[in-house]
C-alpha cells in the first residue's frame, strides 16, 4: 500500500470508529461507487419497434401486408435481399408514404470467403446496386454474414485471411458505398455450426468498428442463446453500432410465445434499453408444426393468432426490462 493510500485508509478507519456503523456503510458505498462501472443513460429512451420479415406477414399484396403490420402494432418491415429491393424498391417507397412504418433491413445470403479474387469481386458487384436501392428506400441496411461453414473446404480463405480482406477490401467497399447512399451493412453473427468466422455480437461490433463508417452489427436472439453468456452484456458490447435485432423462440426457432417458459427476453431487453436502442426487433423463424397434418403449414388464422400472441408477450417483457 502506498503512503497516501495508507493515510486515506487510516483516515477512513478513524472516521468509522468515531461515527459508528452507519457512517462505515456510507463510506463503503462511496468506495464501491468509485470503481463500479458507470452506464450513461441514453439521451433518448429506447423504443420497442416490432418488425416482421416479408414472408411471415399475412397478405398477398404489398399494401395488404403493410396494412396488417400497422393494424397489429408493428413499427417496421424487413424485406428479402437478392434483387428484391431493386425490383420492388419504387413500389415500396410509394407504399410506405404516409405510414408510420420504417424499413429495417434486407436479409438474404452472402459469401465473401472465396479464395478466388474474381468470385469475391462478383459478390461485391452483386450487392452494390442492392445497397443503392436500400439507400433510396431509407432502409437501415443490408444484412451480411461474411462466411458460412465452408472455410475448411478447398478454395476458401482462412478465417485470418477473410477478416483482413473483409475489413480492408470487400466489407470496406460495401460499407463505404452504403454510407454514401445513406444506409449500412449489418454484420450478423451466427451459430458455431453455421460459421466458424463470426459468432458473437462483440466480435461483429469490433469488425464493424475496424471497417468504419457504413458498417454496423446486429444480434439474433436465436444465435445469441448458444454463443453469448449474457444477452444484455452482448448488446451493451455493440453499443451504438447495434442497428438490428432478430428474435425467435429460444427452445425452438419458431415464433416466440409457443414455449413461453423458454422465451425469456427481459435480460436482452434490459441491454437494449441501456443503449437507447430504437432499431427493429424482427421475428425470424418458422411456425410450429401443424398437429392435424405435419406436411401442411398451420392455417393462416392460426399464424395471425400466434403473431398477436408474440406481440403481447414481447410488449409485456419489454415493460418488465
Ligand atoms: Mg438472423
Amino acid at each position: 500500500m502506498k503512503r497516501r493510500d495508507f493515510l486515506t485508509a487510516s483516515a477512513l478507519a478513524g472516521v468509522a470508529t468515531v461515527c459508528g456503523a452507519q457512517r462505515v456503510a456510507a463510506q463503503g458505498q462511496a468506495a464501491r461507487d468509485s470503481w463500479m462501472p458507470k452506464l450513461t443513460p441514453p439521451e433518448r429512451p429506447a423504443e420497442l419497434n416490432l418488425c416482421l420479415q416479408w414472408w411471415a406477414i399475412p397478405g398477398n399484396e404489398m399494401n395488404e401486408k403493410l396494412d396488417f403490420l400497422e393494424a397489429n402494432g408493428f413499427a417496421a418491415v424487413e424485406i428479402p435481399s437478392g434483387d428484391w429491393p431493386i425490383k420492388n424498391g419504387e413500389a415500396m417507397i410509394e407504399a410506405l408514404k404516409g405510414r408510420k412504418l420504417f424499413l429495417s433491413t434486407a436479409c438474404g445470403p452472402s459469401d465473401f470467403s472465396y479464395a478466388e479474387v474474381e468470385k469475391r469481386e462478383a459478390e461485391v458487384q452483386k450487392f452494390l446496386p442492392v445497397i443503392e436501392a436500400l439507400g433510396k428506400m431509407k432502409s437501415v441496411g443490408l444484412i451480411i454474414c461474411p462466411a458460412r461453414d465452408k472455410l475448411s473446404e478447398p478454395g476458401r480463405l482462412s478465417a485470418k485471411e477473410l477478416r483482413k480482406d473483409f475489413v480492408e477490401n470487400t466489407g470496406k467497399r460495401l460499407a463505404q458505398h452504403a454510407a454514401k447512399h445513406g444506409t449500412s451493412i449489418v454484420l450478423e453473427p451466427l451459430r458455431r455450426h453455421e460459421t466458424p468466422f463470426l459468432r458473437q455480437v462483440a466480435d461483429g461490433a469490433r469488425i464493424a468498428a475496424d471497417i468504419g463508417p457504413g458498417a454496423s452489427v446486429m444480434g439474433d436472439f436465436w444465435h445469441m442463446a448458444l454463443e453469448e453468456t449474457s444477452f444484455m452484456g452482448a448488446f451493451i458490447c455493440a453499443g451504438s453500432l447495434l442497428t438490428h435485432v432478430h428474435i425467435a423462440g429460444l427452445k425452438e426457432r419458431i415464433i416466440p410465445g409457443v414455449h413461453p417458459e423458454a422465451d425469456q427476453y427481459v435480460d436482452g431487453f434490459k441491454g437494449l434499453k441501456l443503449l437507447g436502442y430504437r432499431g427493429a426487433v424482427s421475428f425470424e423463424g418458422g411456425w410450429p408444426k401443424n398437429p392435424a397434418d405435419a406436411k401442411k403449414e398451420i392455417p393462416q388464422e392460426e399464424k395471425i393468432r400466434l403473431i398477436r400472441n408474440m406481440v403481447k408477450l414481447l410488449r409485456e417483457q419489454w415493460a418488465m426490462a
